[in-house]
């Protein structure tokens, strides 16, 4: 099943998207992971990447299609999950071409429905393990032993440079007048549905399964 999550920034996409890849073997395409893992290499692109993205503007379409198409080719096991991507009209566009010519569709488009202001606590005490990836937060989330990553051990933990209040503001203004009119073009395609992103993690987990299920 190859399915979209959309939602505004820290509405929990990436966390629901890890469950989701263990669970029913799917890949998380992650179109901010994959622009952080080239802004650290340091190249050309890299540099020009970590620029837009420290001043949480968009990265060009065509360079975005091209990084998710080939990472479909490479291995997409049981389906994706799109988290970070479409974040235009024009992106869902392409996005469909570019699906439709590798025989491939979208079958559901989850939106997480949030409150703003909860959201910006909720970005700005995030931060994940530098080693597998595992995210927590400083409230709602931290580590069973305190600086030790339950999942693997590790004691590095990363938090992202654009989870800065200010930036994080920019983003939800980009994601309220760019994204949010891409919820109608889905809609009239009759594969939206909605849940609420304030719920906790489990619960949220639960009516994504249960949207799974009835897809
Ligand atoms: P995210 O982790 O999804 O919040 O993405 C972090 C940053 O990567 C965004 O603020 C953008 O600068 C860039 N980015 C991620 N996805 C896209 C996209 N679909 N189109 C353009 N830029 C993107």
């Amino acid at each position: 099943m190859n399915i979209v999550f959309l939602g505004p920034p820290g509405a929990g996409k990436g966390t629901q998207a890890k469950r989701l890849e263990t669970k029913y073997n799917m890949v998380q395409l992650s179109t901010g992971e994959m622009l952080r893992q080239v802004a650290a290499t340091g190249s050309e692109l890299g540099q020009e990447a970590k620029r837009v993205m420290d001043a949480g503007q968009l990265m060009p379409d065509t360079l975005m299609i091209q990084l998710i198409s080939e990472r479909i080719d490479q291995d997409c096991g049981d389906g994706f999950i799109l988290d970070g991507f479409p974040r235009t009209v024009r992106q869902a566009e392409s996005l469909d071409q570019m699906l439709a010519e590798k025989g491939l569709k979208l079958d559901v488009v989850i939106e997480m429905k949030v409150d703003e202001e909860a959201l910006v606590a909720r970005i700005t005490g995030r931060f994940s393990c530098s080693g597998c990836g595992a995210g927590y937060h400083d409230e709602f989330q931290r580590p069973q032993v305190a600086g030790v990553c339950d999942t693997c051990g590790g004691s590095e933990f990363d938090r992202r440079a654009d989870d800065k209040e200010e930036t994080v503001r920019a983003r939800m203004e980009a994601y309220n007048l760019q994204t949010v009119p891409i919820l109608p073009y889905y809609g009239d395609k009759g594969v939206l549905r909605t849940i609420d992103g304030m719920a906790s993690i489990e619960e949220i987990a639960g009516q994504i399964e249960a949207t799974l299920e009835v897809a």
